[in-house]
């Protein structure tokens, strides 16, 4: 439900919020035992929002031992699962009851659009939670064909302790895709928030509690640095649910085989080719797509359409349009209820942007809008949408994740060359094609190497039911749908001899 508050209402509303920065163990805020915190920094204005408990080794251990002496327990691992049902759908409610504190939390955190935070993030979250809540009473296990005298069981268990070690983009969305499932499915929960933006997990923490999970089964772990390492080379922790960079996730793999072979599960980075051929069926909404598909939430998207793959016949008339869809997205407050773009995440990532630009014009790009960092004198982190025309796909810019608002724009000339480039890449998350040829749609559609593929169409799909996730460097297992759940179980099969 949009909100109808303004800029000075979501201000005063921010000031008056008393934000914790604590872990949450064994059903309580504590604070870091070594008494470390960290300034956790809102992007919109450089100003530090609180101090943040910096978790480490001695909190992983007994944030992990508490987990798991919940899942032994049983009060949750082994509860009728109407009985997580109801928490879970209690716990969903919670967040929607506290969806502007959570929605202003979180644009303070990570710069993201109010306009955005409240109608995408915290429902979506929400939603996510309440969806695997619904389900788990529905899903059973089989009674598979076997010898006469055997009767035999195929089933999901829990697997035991789960860590969530999730990245800054959609920091509660993001949270919600392995919770949900993980949660959903009886296991005990370790949650690590990005460094960069900790406080709506922070803060879900106690609604979780209000829901009536019982102490120990979800946890919040905040820290720079370290504990998401530290979580990932635990003994005893069973799963490792990772959405971040490419590059972390190779090490998290490495700290599993280092250690107890921990299921380890990956959602990557990409960079998703949008495919524009000439008998696009609208260039309007298919420009509208494109800009959205690289200039929401600042380009801080695993499915950024970064590559804008577009037919030489239509090149510039697209090009024409694109360049009046990106005119919405320029950066400003967003605590501003009309904001389109907000800010970058912090002054690193910003300058990784820039650095980006850069590299384009080195690398023989031609820019076609934007380009520079804008809105200094709030001492917040914001970069004008920019796009270049790239002759060369091999390039820096149009070949890596930039992971922020620049978009490179491809030409080609045949479908062959269009799948080849989009195909070209180390990463699989997300396409797009437009075509109002059914032939040439569905052959795109099956030719390209990724987990999601959109025809006429951009990041589609709010429904929990399409399973998320990629081929390739673009990480292993799906979020979202029932799918979800195999990550957080074992299958077990049972068989009894009758004779
Ligand atoms: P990141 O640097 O990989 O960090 C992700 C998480 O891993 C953070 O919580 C981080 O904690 C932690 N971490 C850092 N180093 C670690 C290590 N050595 N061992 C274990 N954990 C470690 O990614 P990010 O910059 O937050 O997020 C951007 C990336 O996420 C992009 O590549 C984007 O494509 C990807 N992403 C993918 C999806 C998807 O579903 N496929 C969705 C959203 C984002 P600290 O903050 O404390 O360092
Ligand atoms: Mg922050």
């Amino acid at each position: 439900m949009p909100s109808n508050k303004s800029l000075a209402d979501w201000q005063q509303f921010a000031a008056s919020l008393s934000i914790e920065g604590r872990a949450f163990i064994q059903g309580q805020y504590v604070t870091a035992q070594s008494g470390k915190t960290f300034d956790c920094i809102s992007p919109i204005d450089g100003r530090v929002l609180t101090q943040v408990a910096d978790c480490d080794e001695a909190d992983v251990n007994a944030a992990v031992h508490v987990a798991r002496q919940a899942f032994n327990q049983g009060a949750w691992s082994q509860a009728n699962p109407r009985k997580r049902k109801k928490v879970m759908c209690r716990f969903a409610e919670l967040i929607r009851q506290h969806a502007d504190e959570l929605a202003v939390l979180e644009t303070l955190d990570a710069g993201k659009p109010i306009g955005d935070t409240t109608t995408v993030d915290i429902p979506g979250a929400a939603y996510c939670i309440e969806w695997y809540g619904e389900a788990i009473d529905k899903v059973g296990g089989e009674v598979v064909p076997a010898d006469n005298h055997l009767v035999g069981l195929v089933t999901r268990e829990p697997i035991g302790v789960v860590a969530c070690v999730v990245p800054w983009n959609f920091p509660l969305l993001m949270a919600s895709w392995k919770l949900g499932p993980a949660l959903a499915a009886g296991n005990s929960v370790i949650l690590k928030p990005s460094e960069k933006s900790p406080l709506t997990a922070i803060r879900i923490a106690e609604l979780a509690k209000q829901a009536g999970m019982p102490d120990g089964v979800f946890n919040v772990l905040p820290g720079g640095g370290t504990v998401g390492k530290l979580l990932a080379l635990h003994m005893d922790v069973d799963c490792l649910a990772f959405t971040g960079s490419t590059q972390v996730g190779k090490l998290i793999m490495q700290y599993a085989g280092q250690s107890n072979l921990k299921r380890v599960w990956l959602e990557l980075g990409g960079k998703s080719p949008n495919i524009v051929m000439p008998d696009c069926p609208d260039f309007d909404r298919a420009a509208n797509a494109a800009a959205g598909a690289i200039f929401y939430n600042m380009g801080e998207m695993c499915t950024a359409g970064s590559r804008l793959l577009v037919h030489r016949d239509i090149k510039d008339a697209f090009i024409d349009k694109l360049l009046d869809k990106a005119r919405g997205y320029q950066p400003s407050n967003p605590l501003a209820p009309a904001t389109s773009m907000g800010a970058i995440i912090d002054y690193i990532q910003m300058k990784r942007v820039l650095g980006y630009i850069e590299a384009g014009h080195a690398d023989g790009a031609r820019l076609l809008a934007g380009g520079k960092q804008v809105l200094q004198d709030t001492g917040g982190f914001y970069v004008e949408p920019t796009m270049f025309d790239v002759p060369n796909p091999a390039i820096r810019i149009a070949r890596e994740e930039i992971f922020g608002p620049v978009l490179s724009v491809v030409t080609f000339d045949t479908m062959d060359q269009a799948i080849e480039l989009a195909n070209a890449s180390e990463f699989g998350l997300a396409a797009a094609v437009w075509s109002s040829n059914l032939t040439t749609a569905h052959e795109a559609a099956r030719r390209l190497r990724a987990g999601t593929v959109w025809v006429n169409c951009y990041d589609e799909g709010g429904d929990m039911n399409f399973p998320f996730g990629g081929y390739r460097q673009s990480g292993n297992g799906r979020d979202k749908s029932l799918h979800a759940l195999e990550k957080y179980t074992e299958l077990k099969s049972t068989l009894v001899r009758l004779r």
